[in-house]
């Protein structure tokens, strides 16, 4: 397993990449391997020390972005994991698997498309089935498309996005349901856009709106079983996801650069609440979101 020194203290203003980003576009989802530069997930940086030995975890979106530093994370503090992405991501998800392996951790490759129900149960069954049991779902899976105008978002942008951010939790959870015991974690991926809605993002920050939501009840709802539901709400984070029609072409060169540290933050820096949330020091933690936003103060 990699070992590379992280330093103990460090500067937030220029700890990750701060120049312009370069402007560029991928067909949807996105290849990260292709990306100018390559999101940093923490591949080379996240130690682990054994916070998760034995769980068993499944990630949504796993291959790249905030889904894969969770992944990686999962692994090196000794979980196994299978990991849910687009069969059109099979490149970056077969570098995920590579680095549970390296862990010395089970990785499970799980392509499928989450606007299919029956793809959210078979997911759920053979992550519960291969992995020997589920006891950390973290749901990151999530898309995204910039749309001047209400009138420009057609019925299938529509779709696609509340069912792959909204529908697909809740098929999957209801799947997951009967394999989680006390102790469980689920982990949902909010958004800033639940706070501070950007016009150019009407549906997804709507669907964002709901996730916020959806944790918190479900959170009331498990909570007699022993099962913590917390979500995570990013900010500008450096993905896949803002270069194949998330945000605008000409808004990637300054991606990031409103917030108070002035860049964006990289996958890596949203590993460590993912393990928090998913790990026995949150135990007293519930019906929560966590902001990782670089300071815009929600
Ligand atoms: P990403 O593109 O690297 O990851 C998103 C993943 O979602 C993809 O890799 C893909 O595997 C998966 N996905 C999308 N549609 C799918 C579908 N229909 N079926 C199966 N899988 C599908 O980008 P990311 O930024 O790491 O996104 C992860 C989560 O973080 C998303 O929920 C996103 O909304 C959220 N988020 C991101 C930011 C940001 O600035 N990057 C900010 C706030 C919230
Ligand atoms: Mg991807």
């Amino acid at each position: 397993m990699p070992n590379h020194e992280m330093p103990t203290i460090q500067n937030p203003l220029n700890a990750y990449y701060t120049d312009d980003y370069p402007e560029q576009k991928q067909d949807y989802p996105g290849i990260q391997q292709n990306m100018k530069p390559v999101p940093d997930c923490g591949e080379k940086t996240y130690t682990g020390c054994g916070r998760l030995k034995d769980r068993k975890a499944l990630v949504t979106g796993g291959d790249s972005g905030i889904g894969r530093a969770a992944a990686i994370a999962y692994a090196r503090e000794g979980a196994d994991v299978a990991i849910g992405y687009l069969p059109a991501e099979e490149k970056d998800a077969r570098e995920v698997k590579e680095l549970i392996e390296k862990a010395g951790r089970k990785a499970i490759l799980l392509p499928g498309n989450l606007c299919d129900k029956q793809y959210c149960t078979d997911m759920v069954e053979t992550a519960s089935r291969e992995l020997g049991g589920l006891d950390i779902l973290a749901l990151v899976a999530g898309r995204q498309i910039a749309k001047a105008g209400i009138d420009e978002i057609s019925d299938k942008q529509l779709y696609e996005v509340f069912t792959t951010n909204v529908f697909s939790l809740f098929w999957t959870v209801q799947a997951a349901l009967p394999h989680l015991e006390p102790g469980a974690s689920i982990i949902t991926t909010c958004s800033i856009e639940a706070y501070r809605p950007s016009g150019e993002l009407l549906d997804y920050a709507a669907t964002k709106g709901a996730i916020k939501s959806f944790s918190a009840a479900l959170a009331e709802q498990l909570a007699p079983k022993g099962i913590r539901v917390n979500s995570v709400a990013p900010g500008p984070i450096w993905t896949a996801l803002q270069i194949c029609g998330g945000q605008f072409p000409d808004k990637i060169p300054d991606f990031g650069k409103d917030s108070l540290l002035k860049r964006a933050g990289q996958p890596a820096e949203l590993a460590g609440i993912y393990v928090y949330l998913a790990s026995t020091e949150s135990s007293y933690v519930t019906a929560e979101v966590f902001s990782v936003n670089g300071g815009m103060h929600i």
